[in-house]
């Protein structure tokens, strides 16, 4: 399995970042965690085409995690209309915010494959397979404004490789999804937002994995300083992804 940084910055672009995407290679097949970057644009300059994607999984509804997604459906309404990704969204509101949009152009807009993400396995097509953990980022349980964050556990079926996706997490890391605890992961993509990695060194220290790689990079708090910090205390290799960065899992 291979894993690519499309966008690797946190709510807002920086100079050299988009928001994040992550585009998982696996088996022939291609996945995306996030849609913060412009992904149809991404594909294409990565010399694929929009269409390969079979699932989309968004950890939560911040637009630095799902304002590529527009530009996208828009072009597979018209264009890329092979593309028929099933989506995966915390709230359904995405299905309703994206059809108000294709309405503006088009009279009958296509629909896509929208499915509300429970915790427990979501997604399984024998090559991964996808568990959902609830975050506490974006926590909203106001009728009429309920939202939901989460994680991914993914796994390669033929190999037992997993990566897991923590999402944007609470300040101190105190919801990291608490599967890597038990479980061994080949890798785990942290968020590098909401907590200098030095004030969370007891959670990172409980993580059952043999490498972190830091996305969702807030330069302010993803410093030189904090990384190597934790690199002196931590036995783990950790790596500070940037755009179209790409690892084996
Ligand atoms: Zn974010
Ligand atoms: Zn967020």
């Amino acid at each position: 399995m291979k894993i690519k940084f499309y966008g690797s910055s946190h709510g807002l672009p920086e100079r050299d970042r988009f928001c994040t995407s992550v585009l998982i290679e696996a088996g022939g097949n291609h996945y995306m965690v996030d849609t913060g970057a412009p992904i149809a644009d991404m594909l294409i300059r990565d010399g694929l085409r929009p269409d390969v994607l079979r699932a989309i999984f968004i950890t939560h509804l911040h637009g630095d995690h799902t304002c590529g997604m527009l530009s996208y459906l828009n072009l597979a309404s018209w264009y890329y209309t092979a593309s028929d990704p099933e989506i995966f969204t915390p709230s359904i509101y995405l299905e309703e915010a994206v059809n108000a949009w294709l309405k503006v152009e088009f009279r009958e807009p296509r629909t896509f494959r929208f499915r509300e993400i429970t915790e427990g396995e979501i997604f399984s097509d024998g090559v991964i397979r996808v568990r959902a953990i609830m975050t506490r980022h974006h926590n909203d349980t106001t009728p009429g404004h309920i939202r939901h964050s989460y994680g991914f556990a993914i796994e390669e079926v033929a190999t037992g490789k997993k990566v897991l996706f923590t999402g944007d997490l609470k300040p101190g890391m105190s919801d990291m999804p608490a599967v890597v605890f038990d479980e061994h992961f080949d890798t785990v993509v942290l968020e590098g937002a909401h907590t200098p990695l030095h004030k969370c060194m007891g959670v990172l220290k409980k993580c059952k994995t043999d490498r972190f790689i830091v996305g969702h990079v807030f330069p302010q708090v993803v410093t030189e300083d904090s990384i190597k910090a934790v690199k002196g205390e931590l036995d783990i290799p950790l790596t500070v992804a940037f755009d179209m960065a790409e690892y084996i899992i």
